[in-house]
This record gives C-alpha cells, sequence and structure tokens, in this order.
C-alpha cells in the first residue's frame, strides 16, 4: 500500500470541498474527483443563489447556519440581491402559497416595475418580494475552500475515479492501493453508486435535471441592479450574471448520474415563460449547460455513519441548496466524526441521519 489517510472524501464538489476543508484541521485527508478538474457537476452549474427558506424546516436550518458562518468567515462571498415572484393570471391563492413558501411579502405592481423596470405591466398581475436573497460567489468559495485544503496538507486526486472500496485489517482501500480509516460519500448523483461499490445499501438518492441558459436580452436598463426573478408557477426563473441574464425552465427531469446537458425544448420553454412576462425579447442564446440536483426521498440532506459500516459517512442528498447548507453540513460532519462539542445541535444533525432510512 503507497500512502494511509484518516479521511478519504470521495467527490471534489461543493460537499466533499467543504468536509475536506474543514476536517483538515483534525487529520489526513485525501479527495477523490473523477474529472480532470475539481467543481465540474453540479457545483459548476448552478443558480449560486442563497434563499433562506428554500427546502423544508430542517434544510431552511442549515441554511441559515451556513448563512451566518459565510457571513463572519468568508464576507465577499455573499451579495444581496433581492427576489422577486411574478404572477400573471390572477390567480390569487397559488400566488400567495408560492410567495409564502418563499417568505415573500406581497408588493403592488407598480413598486415591481421599480424593482425591475424590464416586467411588463401588461402580463405581471400580482408581484411580491424579499430584501434579502443573495447571490453566491461559488467559483470563489470554491477556490477558497481548495485553498484551505492545500494549505492545509489535503492530498487532491483529480481525473481519480474510486472503483473499487474493500476492507482489509480494519481499514478501507481505495482502488487496490490506498488505504483510509473513514470513508466520507460525497459523491453527488453518483452517491448511490459508491455506497454501492461499499457493498452498502443505497438511500435511494435520484438526481433531477436542471437547465440553465444564458441569454442577452434587448434593454437599456441596467441588469446588474435587476432582483432574482421568480415565475409564481415555477416555470421560469431568472438572474442577472456576469453582465447577461440566466434563465433556468425551473425543470425537473429525473435520471441517472450523468454529465448533463440541456434539452433544447426546455431552454425554449423557459425563455418563453421568461419572455411573457417582460416588456423585452430575448435576442440572443449564448450559451446553455443542465447539472442534477440530486435529492433522497424525503428531500433533506444525508449526513452521517452508515448503518452498516461506521466508517463510512454519507455526504449527500444536496438537491437545490448544496451551496447554501455546505458549511452546516460539514460542521455536522466534523461534530460527528470528531465526537466534538456539537456546534450544530444534535437535535437537529440527526434528522439527517442515514439510519432514518432503514
Ligand atoms: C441548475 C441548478 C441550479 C442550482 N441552484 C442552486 C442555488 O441557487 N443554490 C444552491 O445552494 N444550490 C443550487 N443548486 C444545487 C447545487 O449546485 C448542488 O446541490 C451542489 O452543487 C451539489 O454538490 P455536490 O458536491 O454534492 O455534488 P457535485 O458538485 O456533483 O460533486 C460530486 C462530485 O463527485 C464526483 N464523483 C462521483 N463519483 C465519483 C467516484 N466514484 N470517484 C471520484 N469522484 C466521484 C463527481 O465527479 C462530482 O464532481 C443548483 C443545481 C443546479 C443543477
Amino acid at each position: 500500500m503507497s500512502e494511509t489517510f484518516d479521511i478519504a472524501v470521495i467527490g471534489g464538489g461543493i460537499a466533499g470541498l467543504s468536509a475536506a476543508a474543514r476536517l483538515s484541521k483534525h487529520a489526513k485527508i485525501g479527495l477523490w474527483e473523477q474529472e480532470d478538474f475539481l467543481a465540474h457537476h453540479s457545483s459548476s452549474r448552478s443558480a449560486a443563489v442563497f434563499i433562506s427558506d428554500y427546502g423544508n424546516s430542517d434544510v431552511c436550518e442549515l441554511n441559515l447556519i451556513t448563512f451566518r458562518e459565510l457571513q463572519y468567515k468568508y464576507p465577499d462571498i455573499l451579495k444581496q440581491r433581492g427576489l422577486m415572484s411574478l404572477e400573471k393570471n390572477g390567480e390569487i391563492d397559488a400566488f400567495n402559497s408560492h410567495a409564502k413558501s418563499l417568505g415573500l411579502s406581497s408588493i403592488s405592481v407598480s413598486e415591481a416595475k421599480e424593482k425591475a423596470p424590464i416586467i411588463d405591466l401588461k402580463s405581471v398581475k400580482q408581484a411580491a418580494w424579499r430584501d434579502d436573497v443573495f447571490d453566491i460567489d461559488t467559483d470563489l468559495l470554491i477556490q477558497t475552500l481548495r485553498k484551505e485544503c492545500l494549505s492545509n496538507g489535503v492530498h487532491i486526486f483529480t481525473n481519480s475515479a474510486v472503483s473499487k472500496l474493500e476492507r482489509n485489517n480494519n481499514k478501507w482501500v481505495i482502488n487496490s492501493k490506498i488505504q483510509s480509516d473513514i470513508i466520507i460519500n460525497a459523491g453527488g448523483a453518483w452517491a448511490d453508486n459508491i455506497a454501492k461499490l461499499a457493498n452498502l445499501k443505497p438511500k435511494n438518492i435520484q438526481p433531477y435535471k436542471r437547465s440553465m441558459a444564458r441569454v442577452e436580452i434587448d434593454t437599456s436598463n441596467n441588469l446588474s441592479s435587476l432582483p432574482v426573478l421568480f415565475g409564481s408557477d415555477d416555470t421560469w426563473y431568472a438572474k442577472p450574471d456576469a453582465g447577461s441574464m440566466i434563465v433556468s425552465p425551473a425543470d425537473v427531469s429525473p435520471c441517472d448520474p450523468h454529465d448533463a446537458w440541456a434539452d433544447e425544448e426546455d431552454i425554449a420553454r423557459g425563455i418563453y415563460n421568461f419572455e411573457m412576462l417582460m416588456e423585452t425579447k430575448v435576442t440572443k442564446l449564448t450559451s446553455n449547460w443542465a447539472g442534477l440536483r440530486s435529492f433522497a426521498p424525503d428531500q433533506s440532506l444525508v449526513i452521517g455513519p452508515d448503518a452498516g459500516s461506521p466508517n463510512f459517512f454519507w455526504l449527500a442528498g444536496q438537491g437545490g441548496y448544496g451551496f447554501q447548507t455546505c458549511l452546516a453540513a460539514s460542521q455536522i460532519t466534523e461534530d460527528i466524526l470528531f465526537n466534538h462539542t456539537p456546534q450544530v445541535p444534535t437535535s437537529l444533525s440527526e434528522k439527517f441521519s442515514p439510519h432514518r432510512f432503514v
């Protein structure tokens, strides 16, 4: 055996990187990523938005814990943007329930127009708003965590798929070469496949594809000051990004883990629904992409030791909130693996235990 680690993290997305960075203060860590570079999959394809009320009530607690740590430890990562939901059919109950689920308050359509001059007053029937929604500088966060890993001695293996996991003398043996006491499964859409490699029961973590397009629009308005815009019927959302707009059809298509790409029809539908409420038209589709949002059956993250093998630790099921939960999730990982005085209350962290699926 060439080398031995205390902890082997499988997956170089935001989940694996946040765990490796935090744990590297206490242990010798190796991080395995199957692609040539870190954050190749979901973690480079997100909308990069922080909405504290997005997810179920347990997930929302993780959002808040992550928010507080981002603010004091990495203050450059979050930038306030605001969020506005728009409705076109005058369906009051459906609109109110969508607004409530995201913690938005009703505003008049003329206020909405002041906040987002590109909207079409002839189409928008209702609007709702909240100030405290933020852009997440996901590239900066990933680079910051990567640097933290490197300066704490984490060995990052890129272009290194973990394809074999065996037990030998109470240690994991990775690809018949490297030993580790503990495995952290941060494999995103592949999390169940990694469990199967370790001969453990999968947790039915299901990837869903979501697409995104970068577009130019015909307007003299300053795009950078627009809020995140949501169709209250969940058929599109959009936000300014690097001088243009990104628009998603908010698609939720179940699939197997793969290197996802956008479907042209989904993109066209999202742009059409976006344009229905705007005064302006999309003039150019600059690029498009898709990523996988991987959910456990109850839509909560899966964080903790496997019931069948306590040295196999799940850090999966990040769904559509992997960035806004990442620091809380890595803190729970530290609390459990090092038996430290819990920084995240156990009454909360227990809710994410993989044991709930046994
Ligand atoms: C369109 C879209 C919009 C989103 N918007 C937001 C948002 O606004 N805010 C937010 O917080 N979240 C958002 N998300 C969700 C967020 O992007 C994900 O929850 C997060 O990126 C998941 O991170 P991860 O590290 O678990 O997965 P990934 O980033 O996919 O990382 C898992 C890694 O594991 C590697 N891997 C898998 N198997 C192996 C193996 N056997 N050996 C080695 N490596 C392996 C993969 O190559 C991959 O790089 C969005 C997602 C999408 C797709």
